[in-house]
């Protein structure tokens, strides 16, 4: 049996690969673009090539990177830039705070919260370590609702913004508090403060790192990903270049030679045209 997935983002990839991996099914994604990767998207630039999307994976779990061994890219992986991230707004240019989560700062009073959104919100945003907290363990609010009322709106559109639209295209008031942050909203229930909840989740130990640090990249940029999905991982080495096909066929390396899946084997990957 075949299994189509739909779209070669790398939600669709990673599921083919996995199907193709473990089960005894080919899978075919399709994809409706002339290219894999979705969100993953190198991007040309003169002699540069950039990432316009995705450009770094979080360290925290072992699961990307293991992935990234599985297909034979562990070469290709690098550490960011000890700099770590940076926010550039319309007014200023400066080093995400240190210890946030979504851009939600442990301390709003930091100098580097100050020196993004100015004095006056910042004394805005401080006002959450000691207002009365009116949130329930009833509430299912927005991201921007909770940061809106703890820490006030210029905080929730400087830092916030910024942050949720990067990662989840997406605004802080269209996204789900409880899904996007898991604990957080229970953690500020606790501490009587958003600020706390954030400083008590992120730990001693992160919060001495460089924001944005916490993430690694492949050298090559997220074009690496498509390629390799592309034929360049296949262990047989078809090579065949799927960039600009409509369907791309995985093959089960268990499907005619084994019943028992194989967590070492790859998939094989040809492609073919429209
Ligand atoms: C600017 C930006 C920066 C980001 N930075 C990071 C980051 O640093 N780290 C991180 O972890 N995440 C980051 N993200 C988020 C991450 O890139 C996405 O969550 C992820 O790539 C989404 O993958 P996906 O496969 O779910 O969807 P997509 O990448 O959107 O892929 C969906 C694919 O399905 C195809 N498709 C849609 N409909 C059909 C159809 N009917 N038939 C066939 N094909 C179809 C589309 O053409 C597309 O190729 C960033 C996102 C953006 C926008």
């Amino acid at each position: 049996m075949t299994v189509a997935v739909v779209g070669g983002g790398v939600a669709g990839m990673v599921a083919a690969w996995e199907l193709a991996r473990t089960s005894e099914r080919d899978v075919v994604i399709f994809e409706a673009s002339d290219r894999l990767g979705g969100a993953l998207a190198p991007l040309r630039f003169g002699s540069v090539t950039l990432d316009a999307g995705a450009e770094a994976f979080a360290t925290r779990g072992p699961e990307v990177r293991d992935f990234v061994e599985q297909l034979g890219l562990e070469s290709l992986l690098t550490d960011p830039h000890p700099v770590g991230a940076w926010l550039q707004l319309p007014h200023a240019a400066g080093p995400l705070p240190l210890a946030g989560i979504l851009g939600i700062p442990a301390d709003p009073e930091a100098e580097d919260v100050r020196a993004l959104i100015g004095d006056a919100a910042a004394e805005r945003a401080a006002q959450d370590l000691h207002a009365p907290m009116r949130w329930t363990a009833q509430d299912r609010p927005s991201v921007g609702a909770v940061v809106r009322d703890r820490m006030g709106d210029a905080l929730a559109d400087t830092l916030v913004a910024p942050i949720t639209a990067g990662v989840y295209s997406a605004g802080p008031d269209a996204l789900d508090l409880r899904t996007v942050a898991p604990g957080l909203f229970e953690t500020m229930l606790t501490e009587g403060s958003l600020a706390r909840a954030v400083g008590a989740q992120k730990g001693r130990q992160e919060a001495a790192a460089k924001a944005g640090s916490a993430v690694q990249s492949l050298r090559e940029g997220s074009g690496a990903w498509s390629t390799c999905w592309s034929g360049s991982c296949s262990p047989q080495g078809s090579g065949s270049s799927a960039v600009g096909a409509s369907r791309i066929l995985l093959r089960s390396p268990t499907a005619k030679t084994s019943s028992s899946p194989s967590t070492h084997r790859r998939p094989r990957t040809c492609c073919r045209g429209r």
